[in-house]
């Protein structure tokens, strides 16, 4: 149901193009008789693709209305919604467009509208799987360039509201999709074009054909009764002259019957309206026979003889002759002697069925058929295919329907129809009498529905190779990608020198590669620089870390060990020493009189006097694991481990005269002084105490008596484990 909550700017999309279809409907382009394209739709396969199926059907509903005013008929509704949410639906399940159109025409589309055009719409059986093929064919037109359209508008693309492929598209897929919209609509527009030309020169070859033919025939016709009528005349002139009796006149006529077989018949008569002679012979004795030789009552003699003049009759059907239709030749003869007054009359009754001879001989290549009416519209002639009564009115409806081409088309048979039945050509005779030339129009539907099935079964086959060569082109880039890609992927320095490349390659991807290949080495050179600047500045780092420590660590004044640092070490010692059983020493020295060299010399030299009592310390005591620290002021602490109780205090007293016997030297250079020092100490077994304190508060009291019994002297108290408490 959520999908059925429409959006507006959709709604006002598909309202307007729907408007705008309308339109366009309105104007089909017409292809052949009744036929025509129309294009609007393109504007519902837009929406379709957009916006999906539900806002199509508003758009197709609209464009349908054109439709529907052009061609009455509701059909377009059905099978052009069904259409729209089709291809909407399709949209949603990321199929293209004109993927979905053959799969809508081929499954439902066609089968749908063959059966509704058979029931709604009045057309002949063999127009109806033309006019099917051609609603597909239209639709993939549409639909191709509703997908064309899309294609090329960029600002379609970023329609907000628009539906999104749910997976991206391989490049195989889109380049088949766009080599067959390619295909589709070159293949339809050239062979709807070759169709929709081929098809009028053929029209305008039937329109040229049957007028040639109906000339001929018609002045053949003519030049038939002119040539008779002369044939009278002259008889007519030879009678006068000769003025010969009736018994010559016989054998006369007969011979010039003989000449002029298109006569039916014969006669002369003399002023009384007897007939005197008569050819064939028969003719003359079957009246005679019945002894009524008069023909006073007939126009052909009465026009001849009274009115002097010859006399072509109207058609009528010959009595005792076959049903053929006949006209009457009479012109007078006159004696010599009366110029004024006509001797007689000659008559030839002319059948008209020589007309079949000329239609056969004009006719035998082609299919067509004539009909030869007189000035009354009673048909004097017609070819026997088409079933005609002669002298019997010719009746017929003149095709003025919405088929678009210049041909004449008329009904026969059902004169009711649209549907034209034949093409035809016409032409008056200058005795009143027309001639049509007619030919079946159904031939040429035939020939537009073959031409309109082999364009469809060449587009297929065209799509199918299309899809081969799609594959194989886009094969080119991507398996060549992939190939940099993998090429890439496991690529370490040495590899850079292998080709991976056949000499197939596209140009772009060879190059793409070797641009690759080119930033790879760029990059591997940058990685071993950088690399070699990161050690260097650990290195750095690591000796300026060391100087911290050092800060960290050192008196800066004396540069010995702090008083923290000995605390510190003081734990890592003692555990060292804990191991193998070793004595420590822990001493506290404590300058003599310190105060007055400040006073007498000076804080500098004070200074300067802890500096070189410093000196000499490191000297003195040099083990690489004593540990040297200023306690404080102008006291030093030493924790001296692995020490050997009996040589300690000695030690420590060398200490102390090697630095009552040094000069120290003051900043200025010309006053020296001497400094003493008083040590207090404990040398203990490591498991003495964990605490420094412990220690220090020994040598601490040491320090003290040494201090009180006259200082530059040495306390140290050795203690034993065993006689700790
Ligand atoms: P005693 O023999 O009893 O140890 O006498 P003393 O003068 O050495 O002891 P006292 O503690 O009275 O004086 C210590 C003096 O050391 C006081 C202080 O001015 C001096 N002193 C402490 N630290 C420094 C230092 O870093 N530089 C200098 N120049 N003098 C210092
Ligand atoms: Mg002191
Ligand atoms: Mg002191």
């Amino acid at each position: 149901m959520k999908n059925l909550q429409f959006n507006h700017q959709n709604l006002l999309l598909s309202f307007v193009l729907g408007v705008i279809a309308l339109v366009i409907n309105l104007y089909p382009v017409p292809f052949f008789a009744n036929v025509q394209f129309i294009l609007g739709n393109s504007l519902t396969v837009i929406v379709a693709i957009l916006c999906g199926p539900w806002y199509a059907l508003i758009t197709s509903l609209l464009a349908s209305t054109g439709l529907m005013l052009i061609w009455d008929s509701y059909h377009v509704f059905v099978i052009f919604s069904l259409e729209a949410v089709f291809l909407g639906f399709c949209r949603r399940r990321d199929i293209y467009a004109l993927y979905g159109s053959f799969i809508f025409w081929a499954i439902i589309g066609m089968p749908l509208f063959y059966l509704m055009a058979n029931i709604f719409f009045d057309l002949p059986a063999e127009h109806l799987s033309f006019v099917t093929l051609k609603q597909a064919i239209n639709s993939l037109i549409y639909t191709s360039l509703a997908s064309l359209l899309i294609l090329m508008l960029p600002k379609l693309w970023f329609f907000e509201t628009k539906i999104k492929d749910k997976q991206r598209r391989t490049l195989s897929k889109q380049m088949a999709y766009f080599i067959t919209l390619m295909i589709t609509l070159s293949l339809l527009f050239s062979a709807l074009y070759f169709n929709f030309i081929s098809l009028n020169k053929q029209q305008s070859l039937i329109k040229k054909n049957q007028q040639e033919t109906v000339f001929h025939l018609s002045s053949a016709g003519e030049q038939y009764i002119n040539m008779h009528t002369k044939v009278i005349k002259n008889a007519a002139q030879f009678f006068t002259l000769v003025n010969n009796t009736s018994a010559d006149q016989q054998p006369l006529l007969s011979n010039l019957h003989n000449n002029y077989p298109g006569f039916i018949s014969m006669l002369i008569t003399d002023d009384k309206a007897k007939m005197i002679a008569a050819s064939p012979i028969t003719r003359f004795k079957d009246i005679n026979s019945s002894n009524h030789l008069s023909v006073k009552d007939r126009d052909y003699f009465i026009e001849a003889f009274y009115n002097q003049k010859t006399f072509i009759s109207s058609v009528f059907v010959g009595r005792g002759f076959g049903n053929d239709a006949i006209i009457a030749i009479s012109a007078p003869y006159f004696n010599k002697d009366t110029p004024l007054q006509p001797a007689g009359v000659i008559e030839g009754s002319l059948d008209l069925k020589y007309f079949s001879a000329i239609d056969y001989d004009f006719n035998k290549h082609n299919n067509q058929s004539v009909i030869l009416t007189d000035e009354a519209n009673n048909i004097i002639y017609a070819s026997d295919e088409l079933n005609l009564k002669v002298m019997s009115p010719f009746k017929y409806s003149i095709h003025n329907g919405y088929y678009v081409t210049d041909l004449q088309l008329m009904n026969l048979q059902s004169t009711q129809s649209n549907i034209p039945e034949y093409i035809y050509a016409t032409r008056e005779l200058n005795n009143g009498w027309k001639i049509y030339v007619i030919e079946p129009f159904s031939p040429l539907l035939k020939l537009a529905e073959r031409q309109m099935l082999s364009s469809f079964i060449i587009l297929l086959s065209a799509l199918l190779i299309s899809f081969f060569i799609s594959n194989r082109i886009s094969q080119l880039l991507t398996v060549t990608l992939e190939m940099v890609a993998n090429h890439f992927e496991k690529l370490n320095q040495h590899d850079l020198n292998t080709q991976v490349f056949d000499d197939n390659s596209p140009k772009e991807v060879y190059s793409l590669y070797q641009r690759l290949v080119t930033s790879k080495q760029e990059l591997i050179l940058h990685q071993l620089a950088l690399e070699e600047t990161v050690a260097l500045r650990t290195l750095e780092l690591e000796k300026a870390n060391t100087k911290l420590q050092e800060l960290v660590d050192k008196d800066p004044l004396t540069n010995l060990y702090n008083r923290r640092f000995a605390e510190h070490k003081f734990n890592e010692i003692r555990e060292f020493c804990l191991r193998s059983e070793q004595a420590i020493t822990v001493a506290i020295l404590d300058l003599d009189f310190f105060k007055a060299i400040n006073d007498s010399y000076g804080h500098l030299a004070g200074d300067e006097c802890l500096r070189q009592v410093s000196e000499l310390l490191s000297q003195h005591f040099k083990r690489d694991i004593d540990i040297l620290a200023r306690y404080g002021g102008e006291e030093f602490i030493l924790i001296l481990p692995m020490t050997n109780a009996l040589n300690i205090e000695h030690h420590l007293n060398e200490f102390r005269v090697k630095l009552a016997s040094t000069k120290i030297n003051s900043p200025n250079a010309a006053k020296q002084f001497n400094v003493t020092v008083s040590i207090g100490a404990i040398t203990a077994n490591a498991n003495y105490h964990a605490q420094l304190d412990k220690w220090i508060k020994i040598a601490d009291d040491n320090l003290y008596q040494a201090k009180a019994q006259g200082r530059n002297r040495v306390h140290v108290s050795i203690i034993n484990p065993q006689s700790e408490p």
